[in-house]
């Protein structure tokens, strides 16, 4: 809650009233859990998206609170823009849509960040032998021997 929320928790490293494993809830939780997620953009207007979207991440169709089998973790959805920032895209409606944790960060990949390492290794370990066997060809090709 701490990292994803914004609560202020302290624990045994922020005070030494505190034993390890216990925790002081510091002040009321936050109003807007989301935030961090939906910079400058109102909660009304996030509303009317996940409203307009059914709730339902718009790529691969997981609903809010389901158990994204992927993850073992309930499937959050956030606001990704249609036509990315950077781009000129604005914050409104019609270039808003909701995305679930995993789509909206494959959508990131795609438009604005370069994938890490550790994705990218994540992901040729997940391949079949063909694929391995091309991607090995393409650095060796790229790199030599
Ligand atoms: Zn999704």
């Amino acid at each position: 809650m701490r990292e994803q929320e914004g609560w202020l928790i302290y624990t045994n490293n922020d005070t030494q009233d505190l034993k390890p494993g216990e925790y002081m809830l510091m002040a009321d939780p936050p109003e807007k859990p989301d935030a961090a997620f939906v910079r400058g953009i109102s909660q009304k207007l996030r509303a009317e998206v996940l409203d307009r979207d059914g709730s339902t991440c718009q790529m691969c169709g997981k609903a809010a609170g389901e158990i994204d089998p992927d993850t073992g973790r309930k499937v959050r959805l956030h606001l990704g823009h249609i036509v990315d920032k950077i781009y000129g895209g604005k914050d409104e409606l019609s270039n808003l849509r909701a995305l679930c944790s995993t789509c909206n960060q494959g959508a990131k990949n795609v438009t604005t960040e370069k994938p890490s390492a550790i994705w990218l290794l994540a992901q040729v370990r997940r391949a079949g032998l063909d694929d391995q066997k091309a991607v090995y060809e393409w650095l060796r090709t790229k790199y030599g021997d």
